[in-house]
């Protein structure tokens, strides 16, 4: 199992989820591994996505990333 600080987007589990916490609103989000996959470097940072994500509630930019779960990890 990848530790959480140094997982990039090719460890991302597909048919799992990334769940996404805007900073500003609160607005959670969730984006399938496969989604982020397809739209990322595989080579990026899992930690440092945070602030590349767009809230689609109120438009403003930076999220928190909850990747545990697409990592394997749980609870
Ligand atoms: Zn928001």
């Amino acid at each position: 199992m990848v530790p959480l600080c140094a997982a990039r987007v090719a460890d991302l589990r597909v048919g799992t989820f990334v769940s996404l916490t805007c900073r500003s609103c609160g607005h959670v989000a969730e984006l399938s591994a496969m989604t982020l996959r397809e739209r990322l470097s595989r080579n990026a940072f899992v930690k440092h996505l945070g602030p590349e994500f767009r809230c689609t509630a109120c438009g403003n930019k930076g999220a928190n990333v909850d990747a545990r779960h697409a990592l394997g990890y749980h609870g």
